[in-house]
């Protein structure tokens, strides 16, 4: 029986890459594959003895090609820990083609999968199926909504319980006071902890009874099981009215209460940790006045569609990334690009949601609506990176897979021994409740994620984008900062200061050199067709247009010849003292010649950031390595780096040679952090252990790199090295926590030293206090 399978294939240039892609497949045994270069996806029938779709798309992505995942977040209800939050990623990982990554803190799954193999309908069914519930990406609104409601519900439970609970805190002060008898009759007991443990507390049974069905232990198993057993003794004590027998129904309603009051405060931390996406979000009006047949009318955000006409007032926020039809205003684009100087915009323009008017009128036609937008995308990312998981986590959760299976046996043991040697099998049983009850793993299971949720969000509040949690753990370890010079330490904003022309006029050297530069998209391409159109020469037409990365341009000129535009060392020309002059004061020199005849030297200056330098101090005083590496020339590069304050530098590299350097310095043992611009730096930022780049601009999202700077302030990459040190610490100390916290509670419990009930407020207290622990993060600066 074979199977067929359609998969999204991209990456795909031309024919030739389909054919390649194509026969790689063929080549394995069973396989019969036809890719399409126009639909973009590869057909495909194979044996399943033989092959499996895993083969498949690795085959594929071996050729150079991606296989696109579909990947949503899906918001999860009814985890009640860190277990199930594995358990969950176990169901989810074994279908087929699905990844996903599971967060108890953030109440979500991460999910990745192939759209040919599963289908988002077959992931909801399994989430079920586990026993929780899915919760689909409403509008943000709603989710706040619905969480606000689910917060508001659990309060309610939990203040049924308390009042239940409270006749039996009142008989044990008085216990405590010197009361040796209780007043409360022990029917009247049964009576109040019966419905607490049953009726309140049925959520515990049901999370036990779908955990074990799943073949794990989690929090629910050790509450339900410790309460039960105090429940059971007591009510087989008072209904068969056993003599000379304690009862300890203060126990198991108790534990109950404090289990609920630790969830309550737990979601209401959780809730703050993720409050940063809520503010991004609030950044896109609701409404937008949208133009029709003449009128105006306002519109739900959400009831936009594309090619809408939008009018954005004076104050007003933009609902839609779209281009400017007419009109003419000030934008502030701070809150995308961290420029907090207003861009004016007018027809032609591409202008972004969330951006605010500050002065004009504009009318706008919607190009992204709603999901689509870049602010939307910037959302999703930051969402995305707080719900990974950290390699520290894994650590966690590999304890907290063994540690309720673990902590069982201890209670048995602690039950058979002390009733044993006390010869009091009630009392036994008793310090076995404790020990289940104090040996709950939440807090070992909220020690990493909550503090990842934080430091993620505290980033992106600051315009500091973490891809992901690896990427936040990573940029702490960082000993060396890799930085490019152009658009990097420099502003990318180049401007034409000198220029030389060894025969004929200045201008007809610009001409000649801005035409060949306007098929490039460099900085320096930009400055000089700028210079152009300021001085109104007209380009000439040109052809066979090639770009050497990291060297200049070439194109054949019509009616002259072939012109070069590029690196001195790249066209062979012995540099004049004129240009070298330049050189020394920092400025980029290019060459231009023609059929092999040096026509000239064009002098480019590109300022500073004014972040740079300190930048670059604060990072040397973390004990950071910094070292600059520029394909431009040595004079200009000692000039910047000087001026930069660095004292490493290398010239005259392209990017593969960049990346040579990246990957000895990680032969060295040095963990190399590359900070660039993301587009002639792809090699040195992919072989970087961290890849950072400055967002230019809207398209900060689009970036690939692990850590996007959406704000063009170096020291915003010091700042991400910084907080991740800081979050790191933060996970640190709360593992720490959560295993002493165990390691002292359970032989404490397992000798009879601790109460069930001291052992229920305990048990709260240690998760509230690792999430409050991570939310001091919230602080950091
Ligand atoms: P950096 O490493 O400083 O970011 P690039 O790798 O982008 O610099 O470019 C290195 C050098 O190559 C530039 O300094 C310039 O001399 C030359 N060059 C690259 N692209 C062009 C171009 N389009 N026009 C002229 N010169 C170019
Ligand atoms: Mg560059």
């Amino acid at each position: 029986m074979t199977q067929s399978l359609t998969l999204p294939v991209s990456g795909m240039s031309c024919a030739a890459c389909a054919a390649r892609i194509e026969k790689q497949l063929n080549r394995l045994p069973g396989v019969d594959a036809a890719v399409s270069f126009a639909s973009e996806s590869a057909q495909l029938r194979y044996d399943p003895a033989q092959a499996n779709p895993q083969q498949l798309v690795a085959a594929i992505e071996r050729c150079g090609f991606a296989v696109p995942r579909q990947s949503m977040r899906l918001g999860i209800g009814g985890m009640s820990c860190a277990a199930c939050a594995a358990r969950l990623e176990k169901v989810l990982g074994k279908l087929p083609g699905v990844s996903a990554s599971v967060s108890f803190a953030g109440e979500s799954a991460q999910l990745a999968w192939l759209p040919g193999l599963t289908d988002l309908d077959a992931v909801l069914a399994a989430v079920r199926r586990a026993g929780f519930e899915p919760l689909l990406p409403e509008t943000e609104d709603k989710a706040a909504d619905a969480s606000a409601a689910r917060y508001r519900r659990e309060l309610a439970w939990f203040a049924a319980s308390a009042a239940m609970t409270l006749p039996f805190l009142v008989e044990m002060i008085a216990m405590f006071a010197g009361s040796h008898h209780g007043w409360l009759p022990r029917l009247w007991q049964l009576a109040l902890a019966t419905p607490v443990q049953f009726v309140i507390g049925w959520r515990f049974y049901r999370g036990a009874w779908q955990a074990l069905r799943g073949g794990v232990a989690n929090m629910d198993v050790l509450v339900a099981l410790g309460t039960s057993m105090a429940w059971l003794l007591s009510a087989a004590v008072t209904l068969l009215n056993l003599p000379g027998q304690h009862v300890y129904f203060e126990a198991s309603a108790m534990v109950i209460t404090l289990v609920l009051l630790g969830k309550l405060l737990e979601t209401r931390a959780k809730g703050k940790a993720s409050a940063a996406i809520a503010a991004l979000m609030k950044l896109a009006p609701k409404t937008a006045r949208v133009e029709q047949g003449g009128e105006l009318i306002d519109v739900p955000v959400d009831r936009l569609k594309h090619g809408d006409i939008v009018v954005v007032r004076h104050g007003d926020s933009l609902p839609v990334d779209g281009e400017v039809v007419s009109g003419e205003a000030w934008l502030d684009e701070s809150m995308l690009t961290g420029e907090s100087r207003p861009v004016a915009k007018r027809a032609g323009d591409k202008v972004y949601a969330a951006t605010r008017n500050q002065d004009g009128m504009l009318k706008v036609r919607a190009q992204s609506v709603g999901s689509e937008t870049q602010l939307a995308e910037i959302v999703r990312m930051v969402a995305a990176a707080q719900g990974s998981k950290a390699p520290i986590q894994r650590l966690a959760d590999r304890l907290s897979a063994v540690f309720v299976p673990a902590v069982s046996a201890v209670a048995l043991l602690t039950f058979l021994s002390t009733g044993w040697l006390l010869g009091s099998w009630s009392a036994a049983l008793i310090h076995a409740v404790a020990v289940l009850v104090i040996a709950c793993p939440c807090a070992l299971g909220l020690a990493t994620p909550t503090a990842i949720m934080v430091g993620v969000g505290n980033g992106a509040r600051r315009g500091i984008l973490f891809r992901n949690a690896e990427a936040l753990e990573r940029a702490g370890k960082v000993d060396v900062l890799l930085v490019d010079k152009t658009g990097t330490l420099t502003e990318g904003r180049p401007v034409l200061r000198h220029a030389l022309a060894l025969s004929g006029d200045e201008d007809a050297l610009i001409q000649l050199a801005a035409s060949v530069e306007a098929g490039s998209e460099h900085p320096l391409a930009r400055a000089l067709l700028q210079k152009a159109q300021e001085r109104g020469l007209p380009l000439l037409t040109c052809a066979d247009f090639r770009a050497e990365v990291g060297r200049g341009v070439a194109a054949l000129v019509e009616g002259r010849g072939l012109v070069l535009v590029g690196t001195p060392a790249w066209l062979d020309m012995a540099m004049p003292d004129e240009a070298r002059a330049w050189q020394d004061a920092g400025a980029t020199v290019v060459a231009v010649r023609m059929d092999g005849q040096a026509l000239g030297w064009l002098a480019l200056a590109d300022p500073l950031r004014a972040s740079s330098a300190e930048a670059l101090r604060q990072a040397r005083s973390l004990g950071v390595r910094v070292m600059m590496l520029t394909g431009d020339d040595a004079a200009t590069a000692r000039s910047i780096a000087a001026e930069a304050g660095v004292d490493e530098w290398r010239a005259g590299m392209r990017p593969q040679d960049k990346a040579v350097v990246v990957r000895e310095l990680q032969a060295a043992g040095r963990k190399v952090a590359m900070l660039g611009d993301g587009v002639n730096d792809a090699p040195a930022l992919a072989a970087a252990d961290v890849s950072l780049a400055m967002g230019s601009g809207s398209d900060v999202a689009i970036s690939a790199a692990d850590i996007t700077l959406m704000r063009g302030d170096l020291r915003h990459a010091v700042d991400a090295i910084r907080l991740s040190r800081r979050t790191l610490a933060k996970i640190r100390q709360n593992l720490a926590f959560a295993f002493v916290y165990n390691m002292l509670g359970i032989p404490l419990a397992a000798l009879g030293l601790l109460n069930p009930v001291i052992a229920g407020a305990a048990m709260a207290a240690s998760s509230v206090s690792v999430v409050s622990n991570s939310l001091l993060l919230r602080r950091w600066r």
